[in-house]
């Protein structure tokens, strides 16, 4: 039975985030995500933010991951090659009253240590951003988008390069603590490690309950999102968030661009009983335009191409308010099990730094010696449609692949689909092609280039199209034959 030092259960953004930190040291860690891919849970579905840190009260665990995160991105980003766009946003107040809650705000912010906060007044804002209606606002300079993914997957393929074993389809099913180490179940067999990291989102209680009696509750909360096609970009610069909304600790319906040049309307907040309960509701799709037009008068209802939700894990109950601190702890009873509870917003911002005080935990119980041949990831390439025309003639004339383009919407040839389809992690469905080339993201939403990738992919790895899956082991694309097939 292969022994580790450290077992993370849970590849979402906190799990590859320590994972990629251990990287850097002589361990033998491991990964378990039950999902196909890293990022497959509530770190693909948020709003993509990094936040500054003028949210959360002072003092608090939120509030002191998410500034040290926020100060240490971009320096990430330059090593691992995900892209960041320092754009900045406004929190809106539409009137005289709202206006007082930005004062608080500010002065949050301020005593957070967050720099550069400045109230406008409405007409200052229109020069910026001339579409949008506002009495005055707060400028937030130190706030950013990135790709919650393209983070996701940057920090544990990079880990992966320098020799922490992700297991992708691998749940953890059963726990146990003997003696110095613990015995992990898996779907796919039987681990030891001497240290345990719960880092599984809103499964936190059931990975903890397996050791020992939780003394808290998850409450999932549900934010549902409407996509805008990147035609309609230029509506807004920046992040355009309201006033926040005084109950269950939310940011309220917010405008924000993403990396890729789509614009996000959401997220709602609604508590929920499932936390796989991941349903889009034509209900919220309204509201949430509706409040969005509220804010950008010149929205159109056409710009709509999806809708997506993400669950928050929540450890306070709606009646309880709906905010909580984190909770990052090693455990009282189980010596070894480090868990990380309630890890919502502003969670994808603050993991670099929840990554660091991780490592620093579990430096008390292993001494952490630097590996010399620790590797740092090179800096993203180019895509084919971002190059010259020249740099694309050249590439083309080396290989015919880059001059076929499978994705339309996104322009996104052959050559790249086929390095998706190799990446460290070894993600093979539909979805780890999407998130990390793109091919599928544009306003065909994959209607068109689908059909190519699952071709593609079938040739790639020599396997029947029938064990292609969109996302998971659960979704087929495709169930037997509707006609015998034809020799030619
Ligand atoms: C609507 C919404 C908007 C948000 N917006 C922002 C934002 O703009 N900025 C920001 O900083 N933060 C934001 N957040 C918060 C951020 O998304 C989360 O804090 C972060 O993604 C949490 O990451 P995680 O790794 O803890 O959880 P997850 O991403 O959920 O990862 C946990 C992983 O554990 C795996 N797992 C669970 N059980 C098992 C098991 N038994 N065996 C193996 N694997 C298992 C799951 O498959 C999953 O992949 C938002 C969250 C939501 C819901």
């Amino acid at each position: 039975m292969k022994n580790f030092h450290v077992a993370i259960v849970g590849g979402g953004v906190i799990g590859s985030a320590i994972a990629w930190e251990l990287s850097k040291y002589k361990l033998d860690v491991v990964v378990f995500e039950k999902g196909s891919d890293v990022a497959s849970c509530t770190s693909k579905a948020n709003s993509g933010v990094i936040h500054s840190g003028i949210n959360s009260p002072t003092g608090s665990l939120k509030a002191r991951y998410c500034v040290e995160g926020n100060k240490i991105l971009q320096s990430l980003a330059d090593k691992l090659g995900f892209q960041i766009k320092w754009i900045g946003k406004y929190v809106i107040a539409k009137n005289e009253e709202e206006a007082k809650e930005l004062e608080r705000l500010k002065k949050l912010g301020f005593d957070n240590k967050v720099p550069g906060l400045e109230i406008k007044d409405g007409s200052e804002v229109k020069i910026k951003e001339p579409n949008v209606s506002c009495y005055t606002a707060l400028w937030v300079p130190t706030a950013g988008i990135i790709s919650p993914y393209e983070f996701t997957i940057a920090f544990a393929e990079n880990a992966v390069e320098n020799n922490v074993n992700f297991l992708l389809e691998t749940e953890v099913i059963d726990l146990k603590k003997i003696k110095d180490h613990f015995l992990i179940k898996t779907n796919k067999g039987e681990y030891q490690s001497q240290l345990l990291v719960n880092a599984t989102g809103l499964y936190c209680r059931k990975i903890d309950a397996m050791l020992e009696e939780p003394d808290f509750q998850v409450y999932p909360c549900r934010g549902e999102y409407l996509v805008l096609d990147k035609n309609y970009s230029n509506l807004i610069n920046s992040m355009i968030y309201p006033v926040p909304p005084k109950e269950l600790g939310v940011l309220g319906v917010h405008i924000t661009p993403t990396i890729e040049g789509n614009i996000l309307l959401g997220p709602s907040a609604e508590f929920i009983g499932d936390p796989d309960d991941k349903r889009t509701t034509k209900d919220m799709m309204k509201t949430l335009f509706n409040e969005s037009k509220e804010i950008l008068p010149a929205l159109p209802e056409k710009a709509v191409i999806n809708a997506f939700s993400g669950i928050r894990c929540k450890l306070a109950s709606p009646g309880e308010g709906g905010w909580a601190d984190y909770r990052i702890e090693e455990s009282k009873n189980t010596h070894g099990l480090i868990n990380l509870l309630g890890i919502e917003s502003p969670g994808l911002t603050g993991a670099p730094a929840i990554a660091k005080e991780i490592t620093r935990m579990i430096s008390k119980f292993i001494e952490l010696k630097n590996k010399t041949d620790f590797k740092i990831r090179k800096v993203k390439k180019k895509s084919f449609s971002e190059m010259t025309a020249k740099e694309q003639s050249d590439l083309i004339n080396k290989d015919e692949r880059w001059g076929r383009i499978v994705c339309r919407c996104e322009h996104i040839t052959e050559a790249e689909v086929i390095e998706a389809l190799t990446n460290p992690i070894g993600a093979q469905t539909l979805s780890s092609v999407k998130y990390r080339c793109r091919a599928g993201m544009g306003r065909c939403q994959g209607g068109f280039c689908s059909q190519h990738i699952i071709r593609i992919m079938e040739k790639q790895f020599n396997i029947d199209v029938n064990k292609i899956n969109l996302k998971s082991p659960r979704s087929n694309l495709f169930y037997g034959r509707t006609r015998e097939k034809v020799n030619d």
